[in-house]
């Protein structure tokens, strides 16, 4: 476990939001805690979600992070001032926009025997599509089954979170967002950014990220999934969701301490 995991120079840490830093859905004070401590330490903390651009909104407004990646890589935002938010699509604004009236006009035109809705946070998703089966209204596995099919044959992607299916066109994933992110924001080329990035998730569509950094870590409540994924994470803490999350920052900066890193911001990004 992490115990003898080796953060070595890491000094960015690329986390997953949804079970991994909130625990039934809320953000607990020893999370929010450690992550202010790892941003206090000089680490660079960068949430990579497949929530909307809304959550993203809060998140680089209110959270000590230096960027968040949203829609599943569709888009990061930074703080560029203060008050100033800034946002960098994987394709520009206007192609992602059209993909999505092409996406919403691809489901309103599905003949099936049932009435697809889509996500009550659809009006705060700038790239994405968000289908609800399981959070505000309930779908059978056959009706889900049946939507999916339909969604790619109309030549969309498709991903089955654990309450929505998320409809898009294009070719980025959280990963290949992370290392643009890693080029443009923080200077660092991929061998770089692999020996010095952390990543910390929770679930099957964290894949990408577990493929690409080799420092990669879950969260207890990965377990469930592990049978079912390709690309795990090469450690995993013992307590699950954010209380796992801060077990591993306490770890790190435990690492930090003991390899006479700085322990405070020295401004030095
Ligand atoms: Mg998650």
């Amino acid at each position: 476990m992490t115990n003898s995991f080796d953060f070595g120079q890491a000094d960015v840490l690329f986390t997953d939001v949804d079970d991994t830093l909130t625990t039934d859905g809320r953000l607990l004070p020893e999370t929010y805690l450690a992550l202010c401590r790892l941003a206090a330490a000089g680490i660079r903390v960068i949430p990579v979600t497949g929530g909307c651009a809304g959550w993203c909104d809060q998140i680089i407004r209110t959270w000590p992070v230096t960027a968040v990646i949203g829609e599943g890589g569709a888009f990061y935002a930074e703080r560029t001032a203060p008050q100033t938010v800034r946002w960098h699509y994987w394709n520009d604004a206007a192609s992602h926009k059209r993909d999505q009236q092409a996406i919403l006009a691809g489901i309103a035109g599905l003949k099936l025997d049932f009435e697809p809705r889509l996500a009550s946070d659809q009006a705060f998703r700038y790239v994405d599509v968000a289908v609800d089966y399981n959070q505000q209204q309930s779908l059978t596995p056959e009706q889900v089954v049946t939507l999916h099919d339909a969604l790619v044959d109309l030549g969309f992607n498709v991903r089955q979170s654990s309450i929505h299916l998320n409809v898009w066109l294009g070719d980025f994933d959280k990963s290949t967002m992370a290392v643009r992110v890693g080029q443009d924001v923080l200077g660092l080329d991929l061998p770089t950014l692999q020996q010095r990035a952390i990543f910390i998730g929770d679930a099957p569509n964290d894949e990408s990220m577990f493929c690409r950094f080799p420092l990669s870590i879950g969260v207890a409540n990965i377990q469930k999934h592990l049978s079912a994924m390709t690309h795990r994470p090469a450690t995993i803490v013992s307590q699950r969701s954010g209380l796992g999350f801060a077990e591993m920052a306490e770890n790190w900066l435990k690492q930090r301490v003991e390899s006479g890193l700085p322990q405070t911001e020295t401004g030095s990004a």
